[in-house]
């Protein structure tokens, strides 16, 4: 019974809180087919909050892995034009788009990784002016995870499936704040929480951020005009909505050229359905010079070999060491849970939210600004226990933004 309660609202939270459905709108929902009683959930209150057309767009994981492992070689290099441009059609009219993301970690591990990457690349350049949309917040967008049972027995590989479904249903209902009697007064709250530190950090107008820890040792500038954002955005009718449930990160842009250092992964990152675990980069002037990698190196090397942009930074966020997330101590093999957990940074494209009018910067002139362009995004984690943030004004004072892995104001 309290089940079914927590699902329906988290369902509700998801319509509400995520994507905030305004009557006449129609919503696309991505999604894999073990999700459907959820997304059946979302489908009624999309409608009840006067949506006019719900549009859903199934996949199956065993379908996808038997594409792999059975289809030509060409069929990587193309993603289907018509798959685009509905997406594309979809944001023009002022639609929104909810993902749930459930991906089982290791999918892929046994298809050749160029024939992942070629997709990857080939997906990145036909959704790229869609990608423009989400990327600017100039449509509402959101995105939560759904136990799976390939997922969750990833996560808690010592109990059966049915128990390890169960533990990751908690955790996600945990996480999201959807436990309490009122979620979306809870998201009220936190979204305020979030907006505090945010202002805080704008307000100092840092010049430069100094990462430290003791394996990571990373210094960063910030473009001029950069803007901290965090928790709920706004589409520019100015409804709000949250693009992740859940999500602790107060973040904003690096300078694309002034990144200078060597950085330690602190979580697996999933993509392209292999782990990379255990990895460092090292920066010169923005750009990767040198990687390692204990396990995923070549599925690594081809991530950041995507495009120019892909060996540069896009985002650098910050999330405490204690927070909901990281105190269930577990790791999800799921960025949106992981990244949530820790303080992150990404490869490649920058949002244009990020800079004072970024929407005006064209494109030829991105570098000027400092803004990373590329065909993808890609969040690793990097926070740790004894991560420290020093931040330094222009007037050159220096303020400790975070210390021991948590925020020191
Ligand atoms: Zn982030
Ligand atoms: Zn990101």
């Amino acid at each position: 019974m309290n089940f079914e309660r927590n699902i329906d609202k988290y369902a509700e939270l998801t319509v509400k809180v995520g994507v905030n459905i305004q009557p006449g709108q129609t919503l696309l929902v991505r999604s894999p087919i073990e999700c459907a009683p959820f997304v059946r959930k979302v489908l009624v209150h999309a409608y009840n909050c006067g949506a006019k057309n719900v549009h859903v767009e199934w996949s199956d994981e065993q379908c996808t892995l038997l594409k792999y492992l059975n289809a030509p070689e060409e069929t990587f290099n193309e993603f289907p034009k018509w798959t685009a441009e509905q997406y594309v059609d979809i944001a023009k009219e002022g639609g929104a788009f909810l993902t749930v993301y459930a991906q089982d970690p290791d999918l892929l591990k046994n298809v050749d990784p160029q024939r992942v990457a070629n997709f990857q690349k080939a997906s990145a350049i036909a959704l790229k002016e869609w990608r423009s949309y989400t990327l600017s917040d100039k449509c509402k967008w959101s995105i939560v995870s759904i136990p799976t049972e390939s997922w969750s027995t990833k996560v808690f590989p010592n109990v059966s499936s049915k128990e390890a479904v169960d533990q990751l249903w908690d955790a996600i209902f945990k996480c999201s704040r959807v436990e309490g009697q009122d979620p979306i007064k809870a998201w009220e709250n936190h979204n305020n929480d979030l907006k505090l530190r945010m202002n805080f950090l704008n307000e100092k107008n840092f010049k430069t951020l100094k990462f430290k820890s003791s394996k990571t040792n990373i210094t960063m500038e910030l473009p001029e005009g950069h803007i901290w954002l965090s928790g709920a955005s706004e589409d520019p009718t100015g409804v709000s909505f949250n693009p992740n449930i859940p999500t602790e990160e107060v973040f904003t842009m690096p300078h694309k050229f002034k990144v200078d250092g060597i950085v330690y992964s602190t979580k697996p990152l999933v993509y392209g359905g292999n782990v990379i675990d255990n990895f460092s980069l090292t920066f010169k002037d923005g750009k990767i010079i040198e990687f390692t990698a204990e396990e995923g190196y070549e599925t690594l090397g081809k991530l950041i070999g995507t495009d120019e942009g892909s060996h540069y930074l896009g985002e650098v966020a910050l999330v405490p060491f204690k927070s909901p997330i990281s105190d269930t101590n577990i790791v999800f093999f799921n960025t949106l849970y992981d990244e949530n957990a820790s303080c992150h940074f990404a490869l490649g494209a920058a949002y244009k939210t990020c800079i004072k009018n970024g929407d005006d910067i064209k494109d030829g002139e991105m570098d000027k600004h400092g803004v990373n362009e590329s065909l993808t995004h890609v969040d690793f984690m990097i926070g740790s226990r004894d991560m420290n943030i020093v931040g330094e004004t222009y007037d050159g004072n220096e303020i400790q933004i975070f210390k021991d892995g948590n925020w020191a104001f």
